[in-house]
């Protein structure tokens, strides 16, 4: 028997797929993991803004088989920077020629007089070494300094895989001219009814006898294939996880650094106004700059097209820092989203908040090569931790689908 831990898109793709037996436990009394969806005060709200870029047909397929098409919205996709007191288009470097002229030249500049020999072993010296001082230090180090709340020294070149939009000097001098849109998608997908419809889809094809919510798994013997839950043992045959992975070693009594896994924690304020804000266009913004405590504000009343302005607001923290209380962070928010004129005369009128924690792990060359011989250790005992959490990485729903389909056809 296949033993799942965790009812987000990850456990549950594993199980729609498996074809051996199986049960899933979920500490939670609902499924969806990240991607859950809240309904309040006439407002849909996901844990934080989920929207969908499908890379593989079938994957879509697969899920758009249980959805009404009619449910299900193709947005173009419009972000922008909030850089000082101006709106810039993201990318920020393919959009250079956007800012004051003595900024523009200084980042053009910059641009084109990067050291042959810079290094660029780390993301922050990748981003030096590829965009140059001027457009690394005003946008791309303040911006994800904020989001994942770390030295980005720490952080592997590569530490945002394809989700980094990278540009070379030709294509930003052609955008001056030839505008492509270009950020890592021109469209994306979001269900009306928000991200749990597509864990619905995928929850369809699981045995609902097979789920058990409401149930934590406390501890793992992985010789004698044990797990103890807070209301059984149950013997397994293989253990497919998808809990961060620092929690999986804990549970199986494994020995690890500790400074090797080290993550950010997200607080996600979802905000409901009375009525329409002035930002029509826009399905989030950028904001680089530190007066302001958040580093991402969306806008799903553009997004669903609802005539009151209904926000996520998130704000980056460090693995260890100590959060502040909701009713504090709350104030300082709505200050803040005044002083940068997204809220004016607005009225909140339903507000809830969820943390994050992890939200971004941070991916370094050790946890990279850490995590690799941990897992064949882990193989090795009919263990596989998968998912963005259980196989520490950065990705999306789509991927976390790719691999859990992928270890079932394995296994
Ligand atoms: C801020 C933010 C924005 C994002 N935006 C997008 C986006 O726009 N598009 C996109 O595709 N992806 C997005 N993602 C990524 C997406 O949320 C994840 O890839 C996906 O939800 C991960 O699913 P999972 O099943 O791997 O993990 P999870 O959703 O974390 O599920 C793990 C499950 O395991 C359960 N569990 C943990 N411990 C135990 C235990 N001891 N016993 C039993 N159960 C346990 C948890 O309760 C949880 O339900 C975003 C992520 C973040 C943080």
């Amino acid at each position: 028997m296949d033993l799942i831990i965790g009812a987000g898109i990850s456990g549950l793709t594993y199980a729609a797929a498996t074809t051996h037996d199986y049960l899933v436990l979920e500490a939670e009394q609902q499924i969806g993991g990240y991607c859950k969806t809240i309904y309040q005060d006439g407002f849909t709200w996901d844990y934080s803004g989920h929207f969908f870029h499908f890379q593989h047909p079938e994957l879509r397929d697969y899920v758009m088989q249980r959805i009404d098409p009619d449910e299900m919205l193709t947005v173009q996709k419009h972000t922008q920077i909030l850089y000082r007191d101006r709106h810039v288009d993201f990318p920020f470097q393919m959009n250079i020629h956007q800012l004051p002229q003595e900024e523009f030249i200084d980042c053009l500049y910059d641009l084109f007089t990067i050291p042959a020999d810079a290094p660029a072993d780390t993301f922050k010296q990748m981003l030096y070494a590829k965009f140059g001082r001027s457009i690394a230090e005003k946008f791309l180090i303040p911006y994800n300094t904020k989001l994942y709340a770390t030295d980005l020294d720490r952080l592997d070149v590569d530490a945002m895989g394809r989700f980094f939009p990278y540009a070379d000097r030709e294509q930003i001098v052609r955008n001056f001219r030839q505008p492509e849109g270009r950020s890592y998608n021109a469209t994306f997908l979001y269900p009306k009814q928000g991200c749990i419809r597509i864990v619905n889809s995928v929850a369809s094809h699981v045995d609902q006898a097979r789920i058990s919510l409401g149930e934590r798994l406390l501890s793992i013997d992985p010789d004698s294939h044990t797990a103890v839950t807070d209301k059984r043992t149950i013997h397994y045959d293989r253990l497919i996880s998808t809990m961060p992975l620092p929690k999986l070693f804990d549970m199986c009594g494994i020995h690890y650094d500790k400074q090797v896994y080290t993550w950010n924690k997200v607080l996600v304020f979802n905000l409901g106004f009375d009525a329409k804000g002035p930002e029509r266009t826009n399905c989030w913004l950028y904001i680089p700059e530190s007066r302001y405590i958040f580093y991402r504000v969306g806008f799903y009343d553009n997004i669903i097209g609802q005539d009151r302005m209904s926000l996520y607001v998130e704000i980056g923290f460090g693995k260890d820092e100590a959060v502040p209380s909701a009713e504090s962070l709350l104030e300082r928010t709505l200050d803040d989203l005044r002083a940068a004129g997204i809220v004016t005369t607005q009225r909140l009128v339903a507000h809830q908040h969820v943390l994050m924690d992890p939200a971004y792990v941070h991916i370094t060359r050790r946890s990279e090569a850490d995590k690799q011989v941990m897992f064949d250790r882990l193989a090795q005992r009919d263990i596989y931790s998968i998912g963005r959490y259980g196989a520490w990485k950065y990705c999306s729903l789509e991927d976390n689908m790719h691999d859990a389909f992928t270890l079932a056809r394995q296994l």
